[in-house]
C-alpha cells in the first residue's frame, strides 16, 4: 500500500497531533525498522506537544516584558544580593507555596526581579501568571459577567505562581479589599505569589482602607513569605535617558 503524506497528515490532524515535517523527520535514516520509525515518530509529536505547551504558557503568563537576574545591576540596589536572587531563582520555594514580597519606593527594581523569577519559573516548566492588582481587581469584580475575566480567573486559579505588581498604587474600596483578601486567601497555601508594593506593610490599611482586612491579609501572605524591603534611588531617575543626550 502507497501511503501519500496527504492521507498521513489528514489522519493527524483527525487525531490533533501536531504537523511533523517527514523529509526533515527521516532525512537520512532511511534504514529504520517500521518499530523504529513509529518510536520516532512519536518522540517528534511529544517534543512538538511540549513545544506548543510552552509557547502557551509564556505566552498566557502575559508578562509585560522579560527581564532577567543577569541584567540586574546589584551593584546600583544593594538591599538583595545576587547570590540571593539565584538561591531564589531555583524556584524549589514555588513547591511549598511560599511568597515573596519586593516592597520599596517606585523605581528600586521590584517588578524587575519579579520579572525574573517569573521567567525562570517559566523555564522551569511552571505556570505562571502576572497581573497588576488594578487588573485583578477588575478580573474579581467581572468574573461572573466577561467571558475574558472568567477564562483568566480560571487561569490564575490553576497557576504555580502568580505575580501581583504595583500593590498600593491605588486605593480600593470596601468591595474590592474584600475581594483581594478572598482571593489571597484561597491562593494562600497552594498557590505561590510573588507581591510587589512602594508601601510598607505598616501603610497598607491606608490603601485598604480597612485595619481588620488588612491585618488578615496580611496574616495569610506572610504566613510562609520572603519579605525583601527595598531601599535607594530609582535606577530610573538615576539612568534617565533625554533625547538630545
Ligand atoms: P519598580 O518596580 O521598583 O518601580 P522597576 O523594576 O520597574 O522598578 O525598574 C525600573 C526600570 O529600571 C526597569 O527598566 C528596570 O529594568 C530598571 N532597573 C531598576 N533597578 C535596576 C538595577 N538595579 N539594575 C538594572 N536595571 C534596573
Ligand atoms: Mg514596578
Amino acid at each position: 500500500m502507497i501511503t501519500s503524506t496527504e492521507h498521513i497528515n489528514g489522519l493527524i490532524s483527525d487525531l490533533r497531533l501536531q504537523a511533523v515535517d517527514f523529509n526533515k523527520l527521516f532525512n537520512g535514516r532511511k534504514s529504520l525498522t517500521p518499530l523504529e520509525s513509529v518510536e520516532l515518530f512519536l518522540k517528534e509529536e511529544l517534543q512538538l506537544k511540549i513545544d506548543k505547551q510552552n509557547r502557551s504558557r509564556q505566552k498566557n503568563a502575559k508578562l509585560p516584558y522579560t527581564k532577567t537576574i543577569a541584567a540586574f545591576d546589584f551593584g546600583f540596589q544593594r538591599s538583595v544580593t545576587k547570590e540571593q536572587m539565584l538561591q531564589l531563582s531555583d524556584m524549589t520555594w514555588v513547591e511549598q507555596a511560599y511568597n515573596i514580597c519586593f516592597l520599596g519606593p517606585p523605581g528600586v527594581g521590584k517588578t524587575h526581579l519579579a520579572i525574573s523569577l517569573a521567567v525562570e519559573g517559566l523555564n522551569k516548566g511552571y505556570i505562571v501568571a502576572f497581573e497588576t492588582l488594578e487588573n485583578l481587581i477588575k478580573i474579581l469584580k467581572t468574573c461572573e459577567i466577561t467571558t475574558s475575566s472568567r477564562r483568566r480567573l480560571k487561569y490564575l486559579q490553576k497557576a504555580t505562581l502568580i505575580i501581583i505588581d504595583e500593590v498600593g498604587f491605588m486605593p480600593l474600596n470596601a468591595t474590592e479589599a474584600n475581594l483581594f483578601f478572598s482571593f489571597i486567601s484561597a491562593m494562600s497555601e497552594k498557590t505561590s505569589l510573588i507581591i510587589t508594593s512602594n508601601k510598607g506593610f505598616d501603610e497598607w490599611a491606608d490603601f485598604l482602607g480597612d485595619q481588620t482586612i488588612t491585618t488578615a491579609i496580611l496574616d495569610r501572605l506572610v504566613h510562609h513569605c520572603e519579605i525583601i524591603n527595598m531601599t535607594g534611588n530609582s535606577y530610573r531617575l538615576e539612568h534617565h535617558k533625554s533625547i538630545t543626550g
